[in-house]
């Protein structure tokens, strides 16, 4: 395998697949168009696409007739403390309750600190090898981690920094009040690395709907971050909560496009009237929704929020750790998975559905016309072995390589000088 690490040397990958649009039969789309084409790289963007041609030029790579497809994006991981890459582990049979966890994690993140800076890179190393070269993660921020988790998941994040971008949630994971962790949340929402103030189910953990949220709110708008509060409450208090925090929100419009609700599972069992609220609520607010598409004793409304203009965010969350064991890793998975769970069946629905692993890029527009890749876009994607994007969501099709600003990360296909 021969790598491209020279952002600053342009090269060509030829052969690549691209969508150039829908085909329709009676005014149905029935295939995607698509056409194999040269694209030149420089500094890390795209200088050229031009269809494919056998004449030589700059240093070239044949990507093989590969489809390229934007580099997925994972919005709602936990890199701080996964087991991954430890001896198999499923979850603890008694810990049911997010309190009996959070006793359990007092025990055990000693012990996980101590690895944690290769863990986080060996996780990161799997979601790159399905395509993902950014992510969303929370690291713990409470009594037992102090301001461990964040330094070690830094320096993790350093070391792959050439290759993997992400932002950080100060995620208060064993509650604000119900173990103090107020001054330590003061005291890293003041780092700049951190770009978003977590939180913990206010009224089950904290006890209070009011106080947690305020604070929250505060500490985002003294140092300028976002917000993205884990909310797992259903009924009454996690209707109250998501209100709640939307008045916040409507209050402070700076936060308004960065505020988040991880889960808000209470959006799962709403009736359609409180839900059709909600949703008009939310996307009049730009608090967004991060989800790990779950699908246990509830579906959440994707397409009612969505159609509200809710913005609707994916990530594995839990990829092998004590929380949970059913993250892949992958996001063209959760992009099947949604697609599975809500019906999209058809070659244009399956196209929409590749939005769940890219964070909203798409190659075609809702009306065929080419949205990705453009001149000047960063050369940031992977290449599929797919014929086009309905096809890799369904088949969930196999990564052949990625690149990170022109810069290869994994690369299974061969230099052709
Ligand atoms: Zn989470």
């Amino acid at each position: 395998m021969n790598k491209i690490n020279q952002t600053n040397s342009p090269y060509i990958l030829r052969n690549v697949r691209l969508e150039t649009g829908f085909l329709y039969e009676k005014e149905e789309i029935v295939a995607t168009k698509t056409a194999l084409f040269d694209i030149e790289i420089e500094n890390g963007k795209i200088k050229t696409i031009d269809p494919a041609k056998e004449t030589a030029g700059n240093q070239h790579f044949n990507a093989k007739g590969k489809l390229a497809l934007p580099a997925f994006r994972d919005m709602h991981i936990h890199l701080d403390k996964t087991l991954y890459g430890l001896p198999w582990k499923a979850v603890f049979p008694k810990n049911r309750t997010v309190k009996d966890m959070i006793a359990q994690e007092q025990k055990i993140i000693p012990e996980l600190l101590k690895t944690s800076v290769e863990r986080a890179e060996l996780l990161i190393k799997l979601l790159q090898g399905y395509g993902t070269n950014f992510a969303r993660t929370h690291f713990n921020v409470d009594p037992t981690s102090g301001t461990a988790s964040l330094e070690h998941l830094l320096q993790a994040l350093d070391h792959v920094k050439d290759s993997f971008g992400a932002e950080l949630v100060a995620f208060p994971q064993h509650g604000l009040y119900y173990t103090d962790s107020t001054g330590l949340m003061q005291e890293v929402a003041k780092w700049p690395q951190v770009d978003f103030i977590g939180g913990l189910d206010p009224y089950s953990i904290d006890g209070s709907i009011e106080k947690p949220i305020d604070f929250t709110i505060q500490l985002a708008v003294d140092n300028n971050k976002g917000i993205d509060i884990h909310l797992h409450e259903g009924g009454e208090s996690g209707y109250k909560t998501i209100h709640y925090l939307i008045d916040k929100v409507l209050e402070n419009p700076q936060l308004e496009g960065r505020t988040f609700i991880s889960h808000a599972f209470a959006l799962g069992s709403m009736s359609k009237k409180d839900l059709a609220y909600t949703a008009e609520r939310l996307a009049a607010s730009q608090v967004g929704i991060a989800s790990s598409v779950p699908f246990r004793n509830m579906m959440m409304p994707f397409t009612e929020l969505r159609n509200a203009g809710v913005r609707v965010y994916t990530g594995n969350d839990n990829v092998q750790d004590h929380w949970g064991t059913f993250g892949s890793g992958n996001m063209l998975q959760k992009a099947n998975l949604a697609a599975q769970l809500y019906g999209y069946e058809t070659e244009f629905d399956l196209s929409r559905c590749l939005r769940y692993a890219t964070n909203g890029k798409v190659p075609l527009d809702e009306k065929g016309n080419i949205e990705w890749p453009k001149v000047g876009d960063e050369a940031s994607f992977l290449l599929v072995d797919a014929s086009c994007s309905a096809e890799a969501v369904s088949r969930i099709s196999p990564v052949a390589g990625l690149l990170n600003k022109g810069n290869t990360v994994t690369w299974d296909l061969e230099e052709q000088l």
